[in-house]
């Protein structure tokens, strides 16, 4: 990815007029990115969307834009043309929720989503590591009061004695965690519940889908399924052949699974520091229809079809996310 580029993705997805006047000249098309349709009680990186308020978001979008597939919008792309008021939702990382509440919502309403699927939690009874920091640091866990990590051959102490340092060691602990290799971020996680006396095994709320269920989600007319890698990381911290590694397998793995060629990819984080231009080749040389990132802005008929911009849905009231919606189509 060129400097220009991100200097340019800056400075769209910050400057409002910008946008709206490509809107001017080129009709826009908005890509959701949702990742889970649960009621939480904790959701400290707002990823759950309650399943009334999706029903009601959906239904909206149903009769207001038209949601059309990711495989669609691929198509429109390569022909240089986007219909208007087209609207693509799509699920990252793979929750059972996925499954159990947002597919009945689809098929009730026939409204088309891609998921984009995290293979090595399929069926792993593991949290995300992500819910695992949450559910030791943020919920009401005894704990000891202080916590001792070796990370690169350096040891860090983290105060645990009261909730207000739990959530400054939680939100140290994020970053630090978020880019290391799987291999060392996994066993760092291993020793924290260690540490905390919980067990490895995901709470039901929090589980990843079996393969039994991506194979069932994977089989309604209105889904299509995507890769999103194997073990989440952000592939702007490996090699080449890392990278190529976590991208290719997770998509054999996902073929094998579901019995379908798999065209669409989604970057772990999918911010413009999540990924690099190694990370986009790989991509097109795959043979991918596209791969979705995340960064906030519309897409246009010169969207690159391998850094597609995507518009992060949280758990909004109904107005506002109307207006979120409806002001990617302003001119
Ligand atoms: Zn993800």
């Amino acid at each position: 990815m060129s400097l220009k580029g991100n200097i340019y993705k800056i400075y769209t997805a910050a400057c409002s007029p910008i946008r709206f006047a490509g809107n001017l000249i080129d009709t826009p098309a908005v890509i959701l990115i949702y990742h889970r349709v649960a009621f939480l009680e904790n959701d400290p990186q707002l990823l759950a969307v309650k399943p009334d308020n999706f029903y009601r978001q959906v239904e909206w979008l149903k009769n207001k834009y038209n949601i059309i597939t990711l495989e669609e919008l691929g198509n429109h792309l390569k022909n240089g043309r986007i219909p208007k008021k087209s609207v693509v939702i799509t699920f990252d990382d793979g929750y059972a929720d996925n499954y159990l509440e947002a597919l009945p919502v689809l098929e009730a309403l026939s409204a088309d989503a891609t998921f984009f699927i995290t293979t090595n939690s399929i069926g792993s009874e593991r949290e995300f590591w992500w819910d695992d920091l949450e559910r030791v640091f943020l919920n009401d866990v005894i704990l000891p009061p202080s916590l001792l990590l070796e990370i690169s051959g350096k040891t860090y102490q983290f105060d645990t004695s009261t909730p207000a340092s739990k959530l400054k060691t939680y939100n140290k602990l994020h970053p630090i965690l978020k880019f290391r290799k799987s291999v060392d971020r996994d066993d760092l996680i291993r020793i924290i519940l260690d540490w905390s006396g919980l067990s490895y095994k995901s709470r039901q709320t929090h589980r990843p889908m079996t393969i039994k269920e991506l194979s069932k989600l994977s089989k309604s007319e209105y889904t299509t399924i995507g890769a999103h890698t194997q073990s989440h990381t952000p592939l702007s911290i490996l090699s080449k052949d890392e990278q190529q590694h976590e991208i290719i397998k997770s998509k054999m793995q996902l073929e094998e699974w579901t019995n379908t060629q798999i065209k669409h990819f989604s970057y772990p984080f999918g911010s413009i520091k999540d990924y690099d231009k190694n990370s986009v080749a790989i991509c097109e040389e795959e043979g991918f229809c596209t791969a979705c990132s995340n960064f906030y802005s519309q897409v246009h008929s010169w969207s690159n079809r391998y850094e597609l911009p995507r518009c992060l849905i949280r758990d909004w009231n109904f107005e506002f996310f109307k207006n979120q919606i409806n002001k990617f189509f302003r001119y």
